[in-house]
């Protein structure tokens, strides 16, 4: 899945589908990223393939 895109340019991290619906991004393109820290505190950088996703994503989380 995810592998196929790492490697592919010098992406500074491995995720290649949007986090919301999974779709591919185009990760030479630019795409929304948001920056935040998971359940186990890691940092991490979640890509979106739009800003609807991102703004999904975003009133998900505030809402928990
Ligand atoms: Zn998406």
């Amino acid at each position: 899945m995810g592998e196929q895109c790492v490697g592919k340019t010098e992406a500074p991290f491995d995720e290649c589908a949007c986090v919301v619906c999974g779709d591919d991004i185009d990760i030479e393109s630019w795409h929304p990223i948001l920056a935040d820290t998971d359940a186990t505190g890691t940092f991490r950088l979640y890509p979106f393939c739009t800003t609807d996703c991102r703004d999904a994503w975003n009133s998900h989380r505030t809402n928990r």
